[in-house]
C-alpha cells in the first residue's frame, strides 16, 4: 500500500517555526498590518508570496508582494539557524529500515534550508524527488505539491503517506488522495488537524519514530 513517505520540511524535519514567527513579524513591522503571529501556523505551508498576497489583498505579481517577501528571507537569514526537529533523524532512519523512500515536499523556497536537509539526514532523503515552492505553481492547502512528489517518485498518490504539522498541509495531503499522517509540534489544537483529514495523530517525532515502521508495515499486511 504504501510506497512512498512524503514528509513536510518545516515543523516536521527542522524546528523552524518560531523563526518564520520571528521573521514575518519583524517583516510586517511599520506596515500598518493588523498581524498576529499565530497566523504563522494557521497559515503554515501556504508560500511565502501566497501568504503576503492573502494578507495585504495583493496579487502575487505585485512588485511589493516580491518586495515583502524578499525582506522575510533577509531577516529570516539573519536568525540563528533552526535546529533538526528531536526525533526526526530517528523517524526517518525507521522509515529506511522499511525499504520505503522518503522525500521532501515543502511549501519553502529557502534554499539554504535545503541544503540544510542533506547534512541534517544524511542518505535518509531522496534528495532528486524533493518538492520546493519552485517546483509548483499552486502551494499548499492545494494538492499540488503532494501530486508532483508523487509523480517523481513515479508513485500513485494513493500508495503514498504524508507526514504534516500545519493544517493546510494535511488539506493538501489529503486532497491529493494521500494517508497522513499529523505530527502536532505547534500551538494549535489537535482539532484543526483531525478537521482536515488526518488519518493519524501524533505529539511529536519521537513518538512517530516509534510507530512509522508499524504503520508502513501494517499497510503492506493489507496488500
Ligand atoms: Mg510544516
Amino acid at each position: 500500500m504504501y510506497r512512498l513517505v512524503m514528509f513536510d520540511m518545516d515543523g516536521v524535519l527542522f524546528d523552524s517555526m518560531p523563526m518564520h514567527a520571528k521573521a514575518w513579524s519583524r517583516t510586517f513591522e511599520g506596515t500598518g498590518l493588523d498581524y498576529e503571529e499565530s497566523k504563522v501556523y494557521l497559515y503554515e505551508g501556504m508560500t511565502a508570496s501566497a501568504y503576503v498576497a492573502m494578507l495585504f489583498n495583493i496579487g502575487e505579481n505585485d512588485p511589493r508582494c516580491r518586495e515583502i517577501c524578499a525582506r522575510k528571507s533577509e531577516i529570516l537569514k539573519s536568525l540563528p539557524e533552526p535546529v533538526a526537529m528531536p526525533g526526526a533523524f530517528e523517524a526517518l532512519a525507521a522509515v529506511k529500515e522499511t525499504g520505503v523512500p522518503a522525500i521532501v515536499v515543502t511549501g519553502s523556497a529557502h534554499t539554504h534550508m535545503l541544503e540544510k536537509l542533506s547534512r541534517a539526514y544524511p542518505g535518509l532523503l531522496k534528495t532528486e524527488w524533493m518538492v520546493s515552492a519552485l517546483d509548483v505553481k499552486r502551494g499548499k492547502p492545494n494538492p499540488d505539491p503532494y501530486l508532483a512528489g508523487a509523480k517523481k517518485a513515479g508513485v500513485d498518490p494513493c500508495d503514498a503517506i504524508v507526514v504534516e504539522n500545519a493544517p493546510m498541509g494535511v488539506h493538501a495531503a489529503h486532497a491529493a488522495g494521500c494517508r497522513v499522517i499529523a505530527v502536532n509540534t505547534g500551538p494549535l489544537p489537535d482539532s484543526s488537524l483531525l478537521d482536515e483529514g488526518a488519518d493519524f495523530l501524533f505529539h511529536s517525532m519521537k513518538e512517530l519514530s516509534e510507530n512509522i515502521g508499524k504503520i508502513i508495515e501494517m499497510s503492506s499486511e493489507l496488500l
